[in-house]
């Protein structure tokens, strides 16, 4: 708790050479992104494999240690904080009842398109353009009209609540390099606040309902959506049933094992129940996912990156999916660092009267 003291206390604007090295990092970024985005459109077949085999892959890992990082740099997140930067934005505020229904909203956008990726995005550049396009502007609009991150990376993002479940024990706490002052955007502040996913809801149904959906539901998501296939060419209803239906299946057992256990165990072991279905979610992707980047997948031609199959036995493969498993349960469940926050809240904006 005393670094966390230290850590508030040492609150200073972000200025000089460090803000300088955060804007040169979201412009590297937000090229980075740009290059991507056009190469799905005009490369298709390099793109899909550069997003959703090298930066998707990436994300889970990069969420759990460092979720500030890709907060400061995210390119989304530069383009729903355009307007804020630009001083375009109407600064509304959220009313408390619309977090959470925001927040829910976000759980469900996050379930219905990584099923979509089999029928259709996994392997079609300009449908997944379309996608970010379309997530783009959301962002955008977003910011136009509400203040800082409160419409969009604090709220409306599908990624933000794996975020937040896998970001509870983060290992780096860098400076917010998008708020500038603190304009108490939204409450709680999921930057400034330390492990967001154990955090009692502020508005309790939708938002207690978000957070239950995601963390009870994420490990059998994960595990249903590995079990269904690629689909090459025009998807039959029978595809689009397996594709939604399966990930969604599994994801009610999870869920129900969640909500019983909550129910039956003491108050005192919700915040180790909420760190094992993080951790359990996790594992079940990187143990499905580090096979599939080569070769050795349920399905090999999904999800590859390189062929290794002729090169790496299938034994380093295990070892691999092992110590993957092994490290999340270690840095979720076992470990337990002093609270830490994803990036330092800075000054609280002061009106000019
Ligand atoms: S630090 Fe302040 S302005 Fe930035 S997201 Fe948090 S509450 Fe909003």
């Amino acid at each position: 708790m005393n670094n966390l003291k230290t850590m508030y206390q040492a609150v200073l604007p972000l200025e000089g050479k460090e803000k300088l090295l955060w804007r040169w990092l979201q412009s590297v970024f937000f090229v980075i992104g740009l290059g991507l985005f056009s190469l799905l459109i005009f490369f298709p077949e390099i793109g899909v494999i550069a997003f959703w085999d090298v930066l998707i892959p990436v994300a889970p890992l990069l969420f759990l240690l460092a979720a500030g990082c890709w907060r400061n740099i995210c390119p989304l997140a530069t383009v729903a904080m355009l307007p804020h930067h630009l001083h375009l934005s109407k600064r509304r505020r959220i009313p408390l009842k619309w977090n959470g229904r925001l927040a829910l909203t976000s759980v469900i956008l996050l379930f219905l398109i990584v099923p979509a990726r089999h029928l259709l995005l996994n392997n079609d550049g300009m449908a997944t353009a379309i996608t970010l396009a379309f997530l783009g502007t959301l962002a955008f609009v977003g910011g136009l009209f509400f203040d800082v991150k409160s419409a969009w990376c604090a709220s409306l993002c599908p990624v933000h609540p794996v975020e937040k479940l896998y970001g509870q024990k983060v290992a780096f706490t860098p400076p917010n390099a998008h708020c500038g002052a603190c304009h108490n955007c939204v409450t709680p502040c999921p930057d400034s606040t330390p492990r967001m996913a154990e955090q009692k809801p502020t508005e309790r149904n939708t938002q207690d309902i978000a957070t239950t959906l995601l963390t009870g539901g994420l490990p059998g998501f994960i595990w249903g959506w590995f079990h269904v296939p690629d689909c090459r060419g025009a998807a039959d209803w029978r595809e689009c049933l397996v594709a939604f239906g399966l990930p969604w299946l599994t994801l009610a057992v999870t869920l129900t094992a969640f909500v019983l256990l909550r129910k039956f165990l003491p108050k005192s072991r919700e915040t180790l129940m909420v760190s094992v279905f993080a951790a359990a979610s996790i594992s079940c992707y990187y143990w499905y996912r580090i096979p599939s980047l080569v070769g050795y997948g349920l399905f090999p031609q999904d999800g590859l990156l390189v062929d290794l199959t002729q090169t790496l036995p299938l034994w380093s493969i295990m070892a691999a999916q092992v110590a993957a498993v092994s490290f999340f349960g270690w840095w979720l469940v076992l470990r337990n660092p002093e609270p830490a926050v994803w990036a330092v809240r800075p000054p609280f904006l002061v009106k000019k009267k």
